[in-house]
């Protein structure tokens, strides 16, 4: 099934998600369904709390990008395997900084500059249950710690500066207006 993504002035956005026991089959189930509903929506990452549901999980998928000179699909981060499934991610190391456009299924058709780490090494348990870690960085990195944001209830808009708060302020209050 494909889930509808809640927007911002969703109250359930702001909930904590809680650790999960054990990587079952709904678990798994789960996690097929927010794939599919990031899918059809065209983002590149989605956290369970996006689909109102409280299990600390996201799910990121980040497409190749293109050689500037041959055109031939050239991965940042080509040891880690797309799509990414993450349950119970914890940041074990973040190290540098970059600067970058981000945006977010919960906050249509808004892009903000916003200041991440570069690099992030995050532990977390797989779909067979085991725990693993991974190491990513540049979008990568920057999409996961986008994702665990979400699972402590920290939205886009908290990452804003004031002036880039007044600057989306109408497109704020059209989401909380029309909120899902
Ligand atoms: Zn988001």
């Amino acid at each position: 099934m494909e889930y509808e993504v809640l927007t911002y002035g969703n109250k359930l956005l702001r909930r904590k998600a809680s650790p999960v026991e054990e990587v079952t089959d709904d678990i798994r189930a789960l996690v097929q369904d927010m794939l599919k509903t990031m899918y059809d929506s065209d983002g590149l990452g989605l956290a369970a709390a996006q689909v109102g549901r409280p299990e600390a999980i996201c799910v990121i998928d980040i497409p190749p990008m293109r050689d500037e000179e041959t055109g031939a699909p050239k991965r940042e981060n080509p040891d880690v395997r797309m799509p990414l499934v993450l349950v119970n991610p914890r940041i074990i190391e973040r190290d540098g900084e970059q600067v970058g456009s981000e945006g977010c299924l919960s906050f249509p058709g808004i892009f903000v500059s916003v200041k991440r780490a570069e690099t992030v090494t995050v532990s977390f348990l797989d779909m067979e249950n085991e725990s693993r870690t991974v190491r990513a960085r540049g979008l990568l990195a920057r999409a996961i710690l986008h994702e665990l944001d979400h699972l402590h209830g920290v939205l886009l808009v908290d990452r804003m500066s004031p002036v880039q708060k007044v600057a989306v302020a109408g497109k704020l209050k059209r989401l909380r207006k029309q909120r899902k």
